[in-house]
């Protein structure tokens, strides 16, 4: 089939530096970094490489702009059209922000296409519908006087994301920091700095003043430490592992900034025997390989009940080995490769673990073809709940099955781990499902789905996966600061 077979041509890089109050500016050190395409391991272009001079003028002019622009003072309508007319631009650039998606972080395009892209668009739209809506209330204290309350935005927001879903990660933040009226100083992931430096492009082209949107890109002990520093910096949002996290709250503390983590998980999926099998087990897959397993949510501790267990195996290991691998820029691939070599060893190192620890390795294993980070879809069996490959992230196309007979007891295991963001039961049982949703302790419960993901509906962790939420009207709170106002009558 010729269509299936196409390839996407390579897109243009047309932006490479550090986007500072409304211009394109080399870092302060003339430095610059390689972004590699990861099916190729070549440079796809040197990129400018900020650190904290860089932030140092974005942090001023995103202050600038808060304090005295015309972002804060604008009509929220007005700020409302201009989100709308950036989410417009991104929607007449699909194609080819897609391709750049997919060149430089390994996705496959036509997941790009179909999934980070739509869900960027609809965010930003989201949000820009919110400009206007951000109220807040009056309040009947004792005593003479009227009291109400004002949501102010936050001020500058420091924002800081993974590589995952490069653009989707940028407008989840960007979204409901614009619609509350705050200025952002951005720092992408060192991997994947190119779309994000083309919305911003956009962003400017939509109208949005300069100094609103500030990204420099960089590394994150020197760019991204700088951004929770800086003193002019209010806010700091921010989604990779919760080590990182750990050493930006020690970072913040002494501004007490405002902090908002999406972290990592180790999310359960569970499959009861009375499930629709076919549609668990083509969950269970996507739910785990999709993304090349590189989703803080993936479904990686994939709990079987007995009774189904061997007939389950065999069809997630018939839909894991039929999966295409290959250039992500062909229409066919279902699975590019990882991000990066860091990545790459990371997740073969756990398979090697897995075999250490006696599972059982039903398809994959190991390394795909001799260039590029491709890893082989990998399940294994026969995984018990203190083998490293059932507790650590591995952010990567690997799943462990478990297998589990008695309720009760699935439900503890469920819960033991650090981790607490996503969580998954497949069951034609409506108490059961209640029950898991009741009893799991994790900030989103999929009930025979997975990763259904929505702008209106909140996103993130209980435990070690985070603090705050995004999405919806709480991840729009997460901008804002609550002002409460008394007139003496
Ligand atoms: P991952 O392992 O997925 O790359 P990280 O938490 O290391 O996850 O990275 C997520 C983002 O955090 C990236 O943009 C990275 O550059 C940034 N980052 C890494 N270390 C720090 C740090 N010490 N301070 C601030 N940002 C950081």
């Amino acid at each position: 089939m010729a269509i299936a077979t196409e390839t996407i041509r390579k897109p243009k890089i047309r932006h490479t530096q550090c986007f500072i109050d409304g211009k394109w500016q080399d870092a302060a050190s003339g430095k610059t970094f390689a972004t590699i395409d990861p099916a190729t391991e070549e440079t796809i272009a040197d990129v400018a490489e900020g650190d904290a001079a860089d932030v140092d003028r974005a942090a001023k002019a995103a202050r600038r702009a808060f304090d005295s622009g015309p972002w804060s003072r604008m009509d929220a309508r007005d700020r409302g059209r201009a989100i709308y007319r950036l989410a417009d631009l991104i929607e007449e650039e699909i194609d080819e922000l897609a391709a750049l998606e997919s060149l430089d972080n390994g996705k496959p395009v036509k997941d790009a296409r179909a999934a980070d892209l739509p869900l960027v668009i609809d965010c930003l739209r989201y949000y820009a519908g919110f400009a206007d809506k951000i109220h807040g209330s009056t309040i009947p204290i004792r005593g003479n006087y009227f009291s109400y309350t004002r949501r102010e935005p936050v001020g500058v927001a420091g924002q800081i994301i993974p590589w995952n879903f490069p653009m989707l990660m940028a407008a989840w933040k960007w979204g409901p920091a614009l619609a509350a009226g705050c200025t952002i100083v951005m720092k992408p992931a060192e991997q994947t700095p190119l779309t994000c430096l083309r919305m911003a492009q956009l962003a400017q082209e939509a109208g949005i003043p300069d100094g609103v949107i500030n990204v420099v890109p960089g590394y994150g002990p020197t760019a991204g430490a700088a951004v929770v520093k800086h003193p002019l910096i209010d806010k700091v949002a921010f989604t990779g592992e919760h080590r990182t996290a750990q050493i930006i709250m020690r970072d913040a503390a002494d501004s007490l900034k405002r902090l908002t983590f999406e972290l990592g998980g180790k999310s359960p999926n569970v499959i009861l025997a009375d499930a629709d099998l076919e549609k668990a087990a083509a969950g269970t897959a996507f739910g785990l390989f999709f993304n090349q397993g590189q989703c803080c949510c993936a479904g990686s501790r994939v709990y079987v009940e007995d009774k189904i267990h061997d007939e389950f195996v065999a069809r997630l290991t018939e839909l894991a080995a039929g999966r295409r691998l290959g250039n992500p820029l062909s229409l066919d691939t279902d699975q590019g490769p990882q991000v990066d070599q860091a990545q790459f060893d990371k997740i073969l190192s756990y398979i090697e673990k897995g075999h250490q620890e006696g599972a059982q390795c039903r398809t994959g294993g190991g390394r795909s073809g001799e260039r590029g980070y491709f890893v082989q879809p990998t399940i294994f069996s026969g995984v018990t709940d203190n083998m490293a490959i059932a507790r650590d992230e591995i952010f990567g196309p690997v799943m462990s099955v478990l297998k589990f007979s008695d309720w009760e007891e699935l439900i503890t295991r469920a819960n033991d781990t650090f981790y607490g963001l996503a969580a998954a039961v497949w069951t034609r049982d409506i108490s059961k499902a209640h029950d898991f949703a009741r009893r799991v302790r994790a900030g989103t419960i999929w009930v025979n789905c997975y990763d259904v993901f929505d702008a209106a509906a909140p996103f993130g962790g209980f435990k070690m996966s985070g603090q705050g939420r995004e999405l919806g009207e709480e991840g729009l709170k997460a901008y804002t600061e609550s002002k409460t106002v008394t007139i003496a009558l």
